[in-house]
């Protein structure tokens, strides 16, 4: 491109930490092995705890709330959290010894006191001979790690991180200084970065770079929240003068964070919004109110609730996007019904989306159940239906007839080639989609429903429709605003009044025997029970064969007198179909399961649920499972079944401890709540929000300082905060949002959703 002598190339592998004070070539290359390249890098390596007075755990009140794990105060709360993190402790070693165990193993357990009053193990199996070096009894430690309760009850923790605190530092700490602690990594170990060497690093990098350190966020928020302003915020991280100081540095990092996710969504949302228009859908609704009033029951409070925040949503030409969130039976059903009636009046087809045929059938059946004589047309399309039934279901949509659609993925056109080359599924002017049961059907699927909907108008601007999705997967309210950020969510916090509340009881394996004979004793009275069997391997022949194991021992053995059947994933899913279908026509008393029951058919009639092995189940599949049960009107009841003594025993491995004590915590709140939000709370708590709905893929970005599970306020100051400027500022252009745009550009330019900021 030009003439100009080439230029010597850079050395880009040259970190320029290199050139601080004290640092040079070796230490630099340990630093970038762990990512920190530049000055930058270094001020956001934030630290991993923080060694203080006022704050830190104190083995006494650790103890207690670890011996007594209940589940929904705050303190224990705090437990659950401490088993997924790390505390720190600072204290002095009172007594140390060494322990044969097995064939010439030992191992070093050293007593260690914080003044608390209660004291804790602190145990070696590796490197004892070092650790007996270190851990000397006059002197001053901080012990990070994540405790345990060993056999006796007694606090434990098993190769801690343990950091002597120098008598320089002891000083500071007295004197109520917050001391950072940063993660070393082994090369940094190696080059002789140790943790003090460290913090002065950091605090000769921050005088120097606190000037250039720019503020994003605009002035309006950071006056609203009274927010300090970034570069003071970051040296208050490392370096924070009380525990205030910290607390309001990291709000403002975790605000700074959520915020331009938040605004990534608002983004995304206007280009929704902005480009369709959706029909027009006004109340009233003659149709739904004939409904209303020839109900058998009185609507629930949050069901006219929701229904008034979806009046709202239709009557705009805005494409509603809502999630409508109930526990299972919390009447989803009727809400979407009303929704669909009000579309009709209006002259628009609606379609009903459901995950299985069996669903889709039963959602037809009840819908022309609930409507009765009322004149309204209703179809269905499923799989395997003959070719002329078919063909006159599709006249019907074609011809814009039907104005109730409903089915499985064949609502889609089919999924054969030949359907698709042949787009035998014509609609006629599609004003709504429903969805029931999200989490079965991706982003790209309800975009594609979309797509279909708004070709079925003929009109020269095309309409979107407007799309509710229902789900009866419980959400907490932390993970709905930030993982369905597009969409506007509803909640059924509210269970219909004449519901019995399902029984729950942990039972144990010696008695057994006892709990076949109350089943036996609930059949007689003319129910069905289901016993659910989780999957013992990965392997699918193993599960065939385990659970047709189970269903023999359980016929000839338990329940000769009744009939049998078996439900389990690897049937084909017209088997599975059949099985379930068996069931609901009382063929079998017993439906011996694996999990697949879990998105089942509703079978009233079925009053009993024994789930074996219910400790090696999660939270929101046993809340699922339970589901399957209490949806008549008489009283159900939920057992879990476990080993003996299971809260008792306790295993030496702390992966297998940390399993244990959580698997209490997700048996004692089965038993305790059928709230599912607060199911869905414990398990968030339990699991973290990555592996509960698998964030990662659902493109939340993994935050530092946010935390999806404690942080609802901020998560919605946040939200309020970047929603509000795109009302007013849709394209980020005013002067005064610059730096968040450019932020925000840094952060998420790769992101090709939103809508023309770049
Ligand atoms: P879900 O939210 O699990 O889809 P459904 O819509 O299937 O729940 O409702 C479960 C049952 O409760 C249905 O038989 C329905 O007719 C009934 N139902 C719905 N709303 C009410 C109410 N307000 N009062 C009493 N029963 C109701
Ligand atoms: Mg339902």
């Amino acid at each position: 491109m030009s003439d100009a002598p080439q230029q010597e190339i850079p050395k880009t592998h040259v970190s320029p930490l290199q050139f601080v004070k004290g640092v040079g070539p070796k230490r630099a290359e340990a630093l970038a092995q762990a990512g920190i390249l530049t000055p930058r890098d270094l001020l956001m390596y934030i630290p991993r705890s923080y060694i203080d007075r006022s704050s830190i755990g104190n083995i006494r009140t650790l103890h207690r709330r670890m011996l007594n794990p209940d589940v929904f105060d705050k303190e224990s709360r705090e437990t659950i959290e401490a088993l997924r993190s790390e505390i720190t402790i600072v204290g002095a070693f009172t007594k140390i010894r060494e322990h044969q165990f097995g064939k010439g193993r030992k191992m070093l357990i050293a007593t260690f006191s914080d003044g608390s009053g209660a004291d804790a193990n602190v145990i070696f199996f590796n490197f004892i001979e070092y650790f007996r070096r270190v851990v000397k009894q006059e002197e001053v430690f901080a012990v990070s790690g994540k405790p345990d309760l060993d056999k006796f009850g007694k606090v434990t923790f098993t190769h801690p991180d343990i950091e002597r605190i120098d008598p320089e530092d002891e000083e500071l700490y007295k004197a109520g200084k917050i001391i950072p602690k940063y993660t070393l990594t082994q090369p940094m170990k190696n080059a002789n970065i140790g943790m003090r060497g460290f913090r002065n690093l950091v605090e000769l990098v921050i005088d120097q770079e606190k000037p250039n350190i720019n503020e994003v966020l605009p002035a309006s928020v950071l006056h609203e929240y009274n927010f300090p302003n970034r570069s003071e915020a970051i040296e208050a991280l490392h370096f924070p003068e009380s525990a205030e100081h910290l607390r309001s540095a990291k709000n403002r990092m975790k605000f700074e964070e959520l915020f331009f996710f938040e605004l990534l969504l608002a983004l995304r949302q206007q280009g929704v919004k902005v480009r369709d228009k959706a029909p027009v859908i006004p109340p009233p609704s003659p149709t739904a109110r004939k409904l209303m009033d020839a109900l058998p029951f009185e609507l629930t409070q949050a069901q006219k609730r929701v229904i008034n925040e979806i009046v709202a949503d239709m009557k705009t030409d805005k494409p509603m996007n809502r999630l409508l969130q109930g526990d299972v039976g919390s009447g989803k059903t009727i809400v979407a019904l009303l929704t669909m009636l009000m579309s009709a009046d209006n002259g628009f087809q609606s379609l009903l989306l459901a995950p299985t045929e069996i669903l889709a059938e039963q959602h037809y059946q009840n819908i022309k159940k609930l409507l009765g004589d009322m004149d309204v047309n209703v179809v269905q399309v499923v799989g395997g239906q003959k070719k002329r039934a078919r063909n006159a279901v599709l006249d019907e949509i074609g011809s814009g007839r039907a104005q109730i659609i409903i089915g499985t993925h064949a609502l889609f056109g089919g999924s054969s080639k030949k359907d698709v080359e042949n787009l035998w599924l014509q609609y006629n002017k599609v004003g709504l989609i429903v969805i029931d049961e999200q989490h079965r059907f991706g982003v790209m699927q309800r975009a594609k429903l979309r797509e279909l909907g708004v070709r079925s108008h003929e009109s020269q601007t095309p309409l979107a429709p407007h799309v509710l999705v229902m789900s009866a997967t419980p959400i907490p309210r932390t993970l709905s605003m930030t993982l369905y950020g597009d969409l506007d969510v509803s909640v059924i916090n509210e269970l219909p009044k004449n519901r019995k509340p399902i029984i729950t009881k942990v039972v144990f394996e010696s008695g057994l025997q006892k709990q076949y004979d109350f089943i036996r004793s609930e059949i007689q009275k003319g129910r069905q029970a289901y016993i659910v069997y989780p999957l013992v391997e990965e392997s699918e022949k193993l599960e065939l064969k385990a659970a047709t194991l189970a269903l023999e021992e359980l016929q000839h053995e338990v329940f000769p007198e009744f009939k049998l059947g078996l439900l389990h994933g690897q049937m084909l899913w017209y088997e599975k179909e059949d099985a379930m279908k068996a069931f609901l026509n009382k063929e079998y008393q017993i439906l011996v399961a694996t999990t697949v029951v879990e998105v089942g058919i509703d079978v009233p009639n079925a009053s009993v649920m024994l789930i074996q092995n219910a400790e090696r189940f999660g939270l929101a599949q046993l809340h699922q499972l339970r589901g399957r049960v209490g949806r008549g009107s008489e009283q159900s009841y939920c057992l879990l079944a476990t080993k003996d003594h299971f809260a008792f025993h306790m295993k030496k491995k702390e992966a297998e401890q940390q399993e244990k004590l959580s698997a209490i915590i997700r048996l004692r709140t089965m038993e305790e709540t059928t709230d599912g939000f607060k199911i869905a709370e414990v398990d968030l708590r339990l699991r973290g929000p990555g592996d509960v709905m698998g964030t990662r893929q659902s493109g939340v970005p993994d935050f530092t300082f946010a935390d999806l599970v404690n942080d609802e306020l901020a998560i919605e100051q946040a939200k309020k905060a970047a929603f509000g400027i795109v009302a007013s500022d849709p394209h980020l252009r005013k002067p005064e949002h610059t730096a968040t745009r450019t932020e925000f550009l840094r952060q998420y330019k790769s992101d090709q959703n939103f809508f023309d900021v770049a």
